[in-house]
């Protein structure tokens, strides 16, 4: 059934447009240049049809879609300027932030012509420099400001020293080896553009191209190993769904020393620093990234809530599905490097311990509801500040655990014979088309595939800010939160615990400065500020490096003094220590399991439908 749905929709879509080929408008062509690319600036040239027009409206997004802040990309664009086809030029007025207004004198086609500034080293920003260019369509193109689709066509005129380019868009007819063309402007957003010496790794899954773009090797990532992994994380996430459901997909795999990824229809764009394949815990980090971005493939840009899709890319687009598109990637992301075959099974429990850590340890997880940390996304998650801890919690990672939880509660209550994974096949198979589905939908598949109403369950976990319950989840796979070991009766004398304030601080020019305050927390209860500086604790100096070495000499419950000093006058602060809060939230398989549980902990992990009915298929967990 998968199989079918999602190519009938693709070749509706396709022959609807090749049937109305008369009538397509006719596309906005672009031409872009690099003359210095050392000076961080690719040069843009569109030429734009008017349709007879006395003037036109051109447009640019302020914000791309994946990533949800308003980025404003018409600060990084200078020097527009319009003019007929035979260059007599044209008067060009800004209208407000993000468009600008051209006079045509009625001419069929104007030339538009401007330079972006390109040197935000990000997954959704322009970067270019004499090494390469990665531009995101949202942060490079004008586009006429109307409704309907019309095709943009792309040309890039590579500088001499560049060899390679690769766009997951379809290339352009007869335009040479440089160029592309989208259906409509949402496609050229959605399609990052990439022109430079990177390695280009091709490799077939499902009768697919894929190809891996490894800009930054330089003799220090392992290019093969990186293309041959890749390709069995593709290969998993592509049975896991049972299709395939885009023409190409390329990812960008940027080695740039920073981090993130991005998530397109077609293609992702990866960042992260080329050393990654030398350590175990750093490449499966970069497995994990890959595994995570190309889950949108399906779930975030075709599964997908109706909010999200077709975009203002004008304004903000409020969703309170957040949680789904990203933490179930991140909970699928996770579990199919595992089921791939790349972690351990003490490796992918120690990553899912982390976020469950993360989000009991949290704060804000008694303030916001996991909905609403969905919807304001734009003015908090994107907008962190020193605060955020104690007032936000993550989409990423309390949907992260409440997929987990999710999963477990579907196979307990179907025995076993369903799971998530069907429940995102169904969800796939109903809300992938044009419309995408509203969370209600969305509940009640999952409720259908449990056999049993999952909403009250849901409300509370997404909408409330209770705290999420694990028992059922333990019992049914055998796992447990790792007990403290128990106290031997001739052990060692142990040293006394240190004292904990319960604050974060960085060290710099010699200055200890509190960066931020847990909310409940010893330093929070004496009235620390962030942005204090730390001088002394019961007026005994304490050097730049040495805040967590002198609290080794204080214990737990012990009271003293902090010396700050507050906009550069010296306060005295009474205190009383606490104890480092222990981790409790670590996931281990009981030592008691049962044969059954063995079995559900297995079926998950391995990914297998059903119950595992062999109990010598129980997973050896080490
Ligand atoms: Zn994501």
């Amino acid at each position: 059934m998968l199989k079918k749905t999602t190519p009938l929709v693709l070749a509706l879509a396709l022959s609807s447009a090749s049937l109305l080929g008369a009538q397509m408008p006719e596309p906005i062509a672009y031409t872009l240049r690099f003359p210095a690319p050392q000076t961080h600036y690719v040069e843009v040239e569109a030429r734009v049809p008017t349709g007879g027009r006395p003037e036109v409206e051109l447009m640019m997004a302020v914000w791309t879609p994946g990533s949800y802040i308003l980025r404003e990309y018409a600060r990084t664009v200078e020097a527009v300027s319009a003019a007929t086809e035979t260059g007599e030029p044209l008067p060009v007025e800004k209208t407000v932030k993000n468009r600008w207004r051209v006079e045509t004198r009625r001419a069929p086609r104007i030339v538009v012509r401007y330079r972006v500034y390109s040197r935000e080293m990000s997954v959704r920003t322009n970067f270019v420099d004499s090494g390469f260019a990665l531009l995101n369509g949202a942060a490079t193109f004008l586009t006429l400001a109307e409704d309907g689709k019309r095709p943009h066509e792309v040309r890039l005129e590579l500088p001499a020293a560049w060899k390679v380019s690769a766009s997951p868009l379809s290339p352009l007819p007869g335009g040479g080896e440089h160029a592309w063309v989208a259906e409509d402007f949402d496609t050229l957003v959605d399609s990052p553009l990439y022109a430079g010496n990177a390695r280009i790794y091709p490799f077939e899954v499902a009768g697919k191209p894929h190809l891996l773009v490894n800009e930054g090797e330089d003799g220090v990532w392992d290019g093969p190993r990186s293309a041959a992994d890749a390709r069995k994380i593709v290969q998993a996430e592509v049975d896991f769904w049972g299709v395939a459901p885009y023409p190409r997909y390329v990812i960008f795999n940027l080695l740039t020393e920073n981090g993130g990824g991005l998530e397109h229809k077609n293609a992702c764009t990866l960042m992260s620093s080329r050393w990654r394949t030398r350590t175990r815990e750093g490449y499966l980090d970069w497995l994990g990234l890959v595994s995570h971005e190309f889950f949108h493939a399906w779930n975030g840009k075709r599964l997908r809530p109706v909010e999200l899709g077709p975009f203002d890319y004008e304004r903000e687009v409020y969703t309170r599905s957040l949680w789904v598109v990203e933490g179930f990637t991140s909970y699928y992301g996770g579990l199919m490097v595992h089921r791939a075959g790349f972690s351990t099974v003490k490796e992918y429990l120690k990553a899912l311990s982390k976020s469950i850590e993360t989000l009991q340890t949290t704060p804000g997880r008694q303030v916001q509801p996991l909905d609403e940390s969905s919807f304001d996304a734009w003015i908090k998650q994107y907008r962190p500040t020193e605060n955020s801890g104690n007032t936000t919690i993550s989409y990423y990672t309390k949907g992260e655990v409440v997929a987990f939880l999710l999963d477990a509660r579907i196979r307990r209550a179907t025995g076993g014979r369903k799971s998530l994974d069907d429940a995102m096949r169904l969800a796939y198979q109903r809300y992938s088309g044009e419309r995408g589905y509203r969370p209600e939908e969305l509940w009640k598949t999952f409720g259908e595939v449990a056999g049993t109403d999952l909403g009250d369950w849901l409300r509370k976990s997404v909408d409330t800010t209770g705290e999420l319950d694990y028992a059922e989840a333990l019992d049914w796979y055998g796992l447990r939160f790792t007990p403290e070991p128990a106290e031997k009766k001739d052990a060692e004398p142990k040293e006394l615990p240190a004292a904990w304030l319960g604050m974060d601080v960085s060290n710099r020019d010699g200055r200890v400065t509190v960066t931020a305050v847990r909310r409940g927390t010893p330093a929070y209860e004496a009235g620390v500020n962030v942005g204090d500086e730390i001088l002394a604790i019961d007026d005994f100096r304490i050097s730049s490096d040495g805040l967590e070495g002198r609290l080794k000499y204080y214990r737990p419950g012990e009271k003293a003094t902090l010396l700050v000093a507050r906009r550069e006058r010296l306060t005295r602060l009474p205190v009383t220590f606490g104890e480092k809060p222990k981790n409790r939230w670590t996931l281990e398989a009981r030592p008691d399991a049962t044969p059954e549980q063995k079995a559900h902990l297995a079926a998950w992990l391995e990914g297998k439908a059903g119950v595992v009915k062999e109990e010598k298929k129980a997973v050896t967990v080490q």
